[in-house]
Order: structure tokens, then C-alpha cells, then sequence
């Protein structure tokens, strides 16, 4: 790889493509003749103002987003929009939750601090190695929204069919595959993504959701938490993250140029097929998921013991692939090869395995 970078398999922060980071510090200096950086530069500015708006536009093209649904960019992370959900669609009080691992159990963890959280489908009874049957959930009448991680970026899972929320609101969690794959955003009331996973810096979340789930009724609700808040002034409520923003925008163009989701899915099919080929195919490595289950961007994987899970992470690192250990919860390895993994990165760590195994037979 060029400027001695390497095969990162991070979890998140992760890789961005290469064209476009070369694009941005291009730009670092002066942006496009306005004498300063973006990090430099006045939110208010005319400048500014066109790469929020081209960001959202771009957004809104690549995902092909209905007019009645707003897009925010939201400072606090993923890890807000536990909070921001609960807090903003709980009218009556009650949700149900799909618990599906690691993530699915924070965003649980969090509503059950603002009303009733109700689980009514889980993987815990095998260690989230899969996604439970959601075909006919017992969801209460009075239910607010169904609530999912669409994939556990720790665990490994994704949904490749979506639950029957028997007509209520869908809430997804797209962290770690927001634009993957295509997306058709009327199936949900709200989908949100941390940026950081699979497009931009950290420290932003894209929002869409609903206009009719925007309230007016929230006036005990601090100010900032209201979703109207950010609808309403353009996600310029405040200063927003200028820098995640533009660099998020970047990508977005990056996606548009490249074909565009359908694309991107095909490429990402492509990849995850190298691996998980191999680890079928392997004796000394297994996927740690049920194979219709299987997350296209994050891919756990184990050796028969803990001792030789280390020593491969530790040979990996030596060989130039940074970030294969498992999350501390679950162990063993995993490789996240989003958007931005090349295929050629993949294919290396396919080769490195196999020599690892023929090395260790
Ligand atoms: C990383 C992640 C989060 C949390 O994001 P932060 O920005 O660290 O708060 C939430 N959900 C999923 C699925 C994630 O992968």
C-alpha cells in the first residue's frame, strides 16, 4: 500500500479510501481558494454552508431518501442516539427491542432509563451467534417502535430480512453498515448510523427519520436531545462536527462516482465471500456465526484455544494486518472489512491464514 499505510481491520475507527484522503489533504491547507481549512472555518460561512448542503444532498441521492424524512448530522456518537431514541419516539412510554448482542444491549440498557424496554426476541441462549426468527414477534398495541442493531459490529451478525413490525415504527441502529448495500429507507421510521464505522472521522452520527415523528410536545426534553431541534435549524442548532461533515461528504461523492450502493454491495459480497470461503474451507479456523446470519463488514472467527487465537493476532501484526483481535467480550479474532477494506487487502489475509495453518499443522 502506498505511504507505508497497512491492511487495517479495525472495528471503527476504520479505514476511509485512500482517494479520498488524499483528496482532503489536498484541501488541508486552503480549501478550494477561501485561504483556510475546514477545521478553520465559520459554520456560518457561505462555504461551509455548501458542503452541509452538498453533503446531505449527496446522502439523500445515494440512499434515495423520500422527501418526508430529514437527515441530521448529530455530535455525540453512536452512543447518543441510545439516549436520543427513547427519549424522542417513546410517546406511550413502551418499546420493544430486538437483543442481539453487544450494541442491542447498550441501546436496551439506555431506554430502560426513559420507559419500559421490552426484549421480545433474543440470541443471548447462544451467545449471539445469531439473529433470532423476527416473523412474528409479540409486539403489545401500544408499542412506540421495534427497535434493532441491524448489524453487531462485536458479534458479527447482520439481518438479511428485516422483522414484521406488524405496522409499528422501525428503528435501526446501521453503525456498522450504514450505505453497505442498498437501503429502502420508507421499511423504517428512523435509521441512524455513527459515522465512524463505515464512512468518516468519529463523532457524528447521520440521523433519517420520519417528519412525522418529529414532536412538539417534548418541552421538558432537554433542548439538544430533541431531534426538532437539529430538524429545525439544519443540524445547525449549534457548531456542528465541520470536519466529520466534510469528510463524510467526501465519501459520500466517493460512493456516488463508484457505482453507488447496488455497487458497493456488489463488492462487499465479493470480499466477505473470500473470507468466509476460507474459513469453510479451513481446519484450523472457524466463523463464529450461523452462516445465514453473517455480517458482510464485521467477521469473527476462532482457532481452537485462546493461546493460538494470540499467537495469530500477534503473527498478523508482525505481517503488516493491524486490528484482527476480537472485542474483549467475545475473543478471538475478527476482521471488519467495510466499505474501504480493499479487495486486495482482503485476499492478503486470506493468504496469510492459509500459511499461518499450513505452518501450524
Ligand atoms: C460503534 C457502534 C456504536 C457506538 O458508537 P460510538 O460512536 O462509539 O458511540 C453503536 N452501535 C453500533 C452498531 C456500533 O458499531
Amino acid at each position: 500500500m502506498k505511504y507505508g499505510r497497512v491492511y487495517n481491520f479495525s472495528a471503527g475507527p476504520a479505514m476511509m479510501p485512500e482517494e479520498v484522503l488524499e483528496e482532503i489533504a489536498s484541501e488541508v491547507m486552503n480549501y478550494r481558494g477561501s485561504g483556510m481549512s475546514v477545521m478553520e472555518m465559520s459554520h456560518r460561512s457561505k462555504v461551509f454552508q455548501q458542503i452541509i448542503d452538498e453533503a446531505e444532498a449527496d446522502l439523500r441521492k445515494l440512499m434515495n431518501i423520500p422527501d418526508n424524512y430529514k437527515v441530521l448530522f448529530i455530535q455525540g456518537g453512536g452512543t447518543l442516539e441510545f439516549s436520543m431514541v427513547p427519549l424522542n419516539l417513546m410517546k406511550n412510554g413502551v418499546a420493544c427491542y430486538v437483543e442481539t448482542g453487544s450494541w442491542s444491549k447498550k441501546a436496551i440498557a439506555e431506554a430502560k432509563r426513559v420507559g419500559e424496554a421490552k426484549v421480545v426476541a433474543s440470541s443471548a441462549d447462544k451467545n449471539f451467534t445469531y439473529v433470532p426468527d423476527c416473523s412474528d414477534l409479540d409486539i403489545p398495541e401500544n408499542a412506540d417502535y421495534v427497535y434493532i442493531c441491524e448489524n453487531e459490529t462485536i458479534n458479527g451478525t447482520t439481518y438479511h430480512k428485516l422483522p414484521n413490525t406488524k405496522g409499528h415504527v422501525l428503528v435501526s441502529d446501521q453503525s456498522s453498515m450504514f450505505l453497505s448495500r442498498p437501503c429502502n429507507v420508507s421499511d423504517y421510521g428512523l435509521i441512524w448510523a455513527g459515522v465512524q464505522k463505515n464512512v468518516g472521522p468519529a463523532g457524528m452520527a447521520v440521523v433519517i427519520i420520519r417528519e412525522d415523528l418529529l414532536r412538539s410536545d417534548l418541552d421538558k426534553l432537554p433542548i439538544y436531545l430533541d431531534y426538532k431541534t437539529h430538524a429545525d435549524k439544519g443540524s445547525m442548532y449549534n457548531t456542528p462536527n465541520c470536519w466529520a461533515i466534510y469528510c463524510c461528504g467526501k465519501v459520500f461523492k466517493y460512493l456516488l462516482k463508484t457505482g453507488g450502493l447496488s455497487a458497493m454491495a456488489k463488492r462487499n459480497e465479493e470480499k466477505a465471500k473470500i473470507l468466509y470461503d476460507f474459513l469453510d474451507s479451513s481446519k484450523l479456523f472457524t466463523g463464529a456465526v450461523r452462516k445465514e446470519d453473517r455480517s458482510l463488514m464485521n467477521v469473527p472467527f476462532v482457532t481452537p484455544s485462546a493461546e493460538q487465537d494470540a499467537d495469530v493476532v500477534a503473527c498478523s501484526k508482525a505481517a503488516g494486518f493491524d486490528n484482527l483481535k476480537g472485542h474483549k467480550s467475545v475473543g478471538g479474532l475478527r476482521a471488519s472489512i467495510y466499505n474501504a477494506m480493499p479487495k486486495e487487502g482482503v485476499e492478503a489475509l486470506v493468504e496469510f491464514l492459509k500459511k499461518y495453518e499450513a505452518e501450524h499443522k
